[in-house]
């Protein structure tokens, strides 16, 4: 483990297994104070060998005001991350702070639930190649002070099963990748909004009670190809049942599309979206807040399926997540972190 650090000392203290529990777990597996590596910015306190051999003139500017050096303060929810599950970022500054956190190339924004905290889901893809990553979390000060830390994170392979879906040849049509990758592309826009306010709380209600048909990562395969994994859930009902939101949120999206149907999208804020797919009837508008528990459609059957079900999922800084962990446990910053 390395830190590059700007004139300060890290502490990354790394909770294993808390699942998000609050107030914070004692269970601390691992604390270290990480060393400090020489700043890429000259200080004027430091004098080079290149200065030593030139004197500079008697100093005219006014010694800097000592600054508190920025420490910051890792806490993740759990090292590995299981395909599609989602794990929790929570940091904290010992000053106002902003930070932000990468995974590999993916690039994860962080909501500031107080000035000197900040705190980010982090879900791994579906079909994310198993194996380690490196977390590298990144925080800054007003007056310019950085700080960086890295943190491995190991990405565990799921178990997913596989189906098969046979459709008529009107619907089969409806996979014609000139119609589904339009949709996607516009789907992808509307889960990549990131508003920095936190909406929910809690654990997600479930927006149906029902039976569950397909269960999210199962691996999809039409007419005997792999197309794609299942980015939610599907759970199954009658026409006409009524669909609820799974959490407090501003509808972002509201109307027919050709392979999701009648859809509805709600954003949550802190880059936490859901969304509810083949509605028979959409009760809601785009820019309407929706409380968790209230009613935005009916259940039904339109676009891409074979039956009426809801198709129900979340999506984390755009990455498809299981809703069953959301639903399971409550997700968000935690209230207190203990030195
Ligand atoms: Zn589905």
């Amino acid at each position: 483990m390395r830190a590059l650090i700007a004139g300060s000392t890290l502490a990354l203290v790394v909770v294993l297994g808390a699942c998000a529990g609050r107030p914070i777990s004692p269970e601390v597996a691992a604390a270290q104070t990480l060393t400090e590596t020489p700043s890429a910015t000259p200080r004027p306190a430091t004098p080079t060998a290149t200065r030593t051999a030139m004197p500079t003139p008697s100093p005219t500017m006014t010694p800097a005001p000592t600054l508190l050096p920025l420490t910051i303060e890792v806490r993740l929810s759990s090292s590995s991350i299981t395909q599609g599950e989602t794990i929790e970022i929570d940091v904290a500054c010992n000053q106002p702070c902003q930070a932000s956190a990468q995974l590999a190339d993916q690039t994860i924004r962080m909501f500031s639930p107080a000035e000197d905290r900040a705190w980010a889901a982090l879900a791994a893809h579906a079909l994310a190649e198993p194996g380690q990553r490196t977390l590298r979390i990144e925080a800054a000060t007003v007056s310019g002070q950085r700080a960086a830390l890295v943190a491995p994170v190991s990405v565990q392979e799921g178990s997913f099963t596989s189906e098969l879906l046979t459709f008529d040849a009107n619907t089969a049509l409806l996979l014609d990748p000139a119609i589904s990758d339009a949709e996607n592309i516009r789907m992808d826009q509307v889960f990549g909004v990131y508003s920095p306010q936190m909406l929910w709380e809690g654990p997600l209600v479930w927006p149906w009670e029902g039976y569950i048909t397909s269960e999210f990562g199962t691996r999809r395969v039409y007419q005997d190809v792999v197309q794609s994994f299942h980015t939610g859930i599907d759970i199954d009902g009658e026409t006409g049942d009524a669909i609820l939101a799974c959490a407090r949120g501003v509808v972002v999206l509201a109307e027919p599309l050709q392979v999701r149907g009648n859809a509805v999208v709600i954003n949550h804020g802190a880059g936490i979206l859901s969304g509810y797919y083949h509605l028979d009837e959409i009760e809601v508008s785009a820019g309407q807040i929706v409380q968790a528990g209230e009613q935005i459609g009916l259940m039904g059957s339109t676009g891409l399926s074979t039956g009426s079900h809801l198709h129900w999922e979340v999506r984390v800084g755009g990455v498809a997540a299981n809703p069953r962990q959301w639903a399971d446990q409550p997700m968000g910053p935690m209230k207190e972190i203990e030195p």
